[in-house]
């Protein structure tokens, strides 16, 4: 996909694409576990997502380079609601599309459900490697849905039809199995009723409804949500916000980047305050907010609060 064309198409951010199954980000996916079980450790005590010194630069070597991200280290455990705070700019949308492989790291390594990607140059002419490459790769950010600010919705496609482009791009079924992944994908954040109705007879907060519903259409066993709820009106940031905390109930693993501190402390169990590309603070989220340690997050709990 390129110029014009990549820019006015609502899977792309930034130019990089969101969802793919040609496109490979340079690097490599192995099988080989990065992180083995501990003897004696039980299942859930293995991560679903391991960063290893995950370091991004932005513009490197020019005079707009921009260090984004430091050697971060992390596990995230199957069931845990993750919530990402921090001043803007310090990194915490980079790292979550750094996660599902949007804004692959520079160095580091990323290990998820026992694949570990690594950036490593494929062999450009080792067509083989390169397919294989791109399958796990679409696997990979299949299994990580993501919720962005903006819907991202195509406006020409009914509701059904948006939540359909998923599964029918990235998984290997026929149009039957698409439309009922996207139909219970509706079905859960409550858009069934307005499955063909066009983007522009949605408010904002049924918009994102069916955003979530696209997502969980790929059946993920993630979900990403990079301020999902800062484009809305209060009201409809409530209703998204049960929602969310509906799927964590449920059990899913969730990263969230959120101002919303009332959710974060509510519905979060882990709570991560970044700073200038670093975990500054990490910690169970209501004890954690309720008492921070580092004067960063202090200030910025403080700010908030103002
Ligand atoms: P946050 O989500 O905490 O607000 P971001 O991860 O969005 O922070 O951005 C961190 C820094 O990286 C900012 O300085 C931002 O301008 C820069 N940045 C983000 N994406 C890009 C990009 N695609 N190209 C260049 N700089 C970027």
């Amino acid at each position: 996909m390129k110029g014009s064309q990549a820019m006015n198409d609502p899977l792309v951010k930034n130019g990089e694409e969101l969802l793919t199954t040609g496109t490979a980000a340079e690097g490599e996916i192995t099988s080989a576990p990065e992180t083995a079980l501990d003897p004696g450790a039980t299942p859930e005590e293995t991560p679903i997502i391991s960063l290893r010194k995950v370091s991004k630069t932005y513009n490197a070597g020019t005079a707009k380079e921009v260090k984004v991200l430091k050697g971060i280290n992390l596990d995230i455990y199957p069931g845990e609601v993750v919530v990402l705070v921090g001043p803007s700019g310090c990194g915490k949308s980079t790292l979550l599309r750094s996660m599902n492989l949007i804004a692959p790291p520079d160095t580091g390594s990323i290990t998820f459900k026992g694949k570990t990607w690594s950036n490593s140059q494929i062999d450009f002419f080792d067509f083989k490697a390169r397919k294989a490459e791109a399958q796990a790769l679409a696997q990979w950010r299949m299994s990580m849905g993501m919720v962005f600010q903006s819907f991202n919705l195509f406006p020409h496609k009914t509701v059904l039809q948006n939540a359909m482009i998923g599964p029918l791009r990235a998984k290997n079924i026929n149009r039957d199995q698409a439309e009922r992944l996207a139909r219970a994908g509706l079905k859960k954040v409550g858009m069934d009723q307005k499955a063909d109705f066009f983007p522009s007879a949605l408010s904002g907060g049924q918009k994102q409804r069916v955003a979530i519903a696209r997502a969980l259409a790929m059946e993920p066993d993630v979900m990403l949500f990079d301020e999902a709820t800062s484009a809305l009106d209060p009201e409809l940031r409530i209703d998204i916000l049960e929602e969310m905390k509906q799927l964590a109930a449920e059990g899913m693993t969730m990263i969230v980047v959120t101002h919303e501190l009332a959710f974060a402390r509510e519905v979060g169990s882990r709570v991560i305050f970044m700073e200038s590309g670093q975990i500054a603070e990490d910690g169970p989220a209501k004890e954690t907010i309720d008492n921070p340690t580092h004067p960063r997050f202090i200030e910025f709990l403080r700010a908030l609060h103002h």
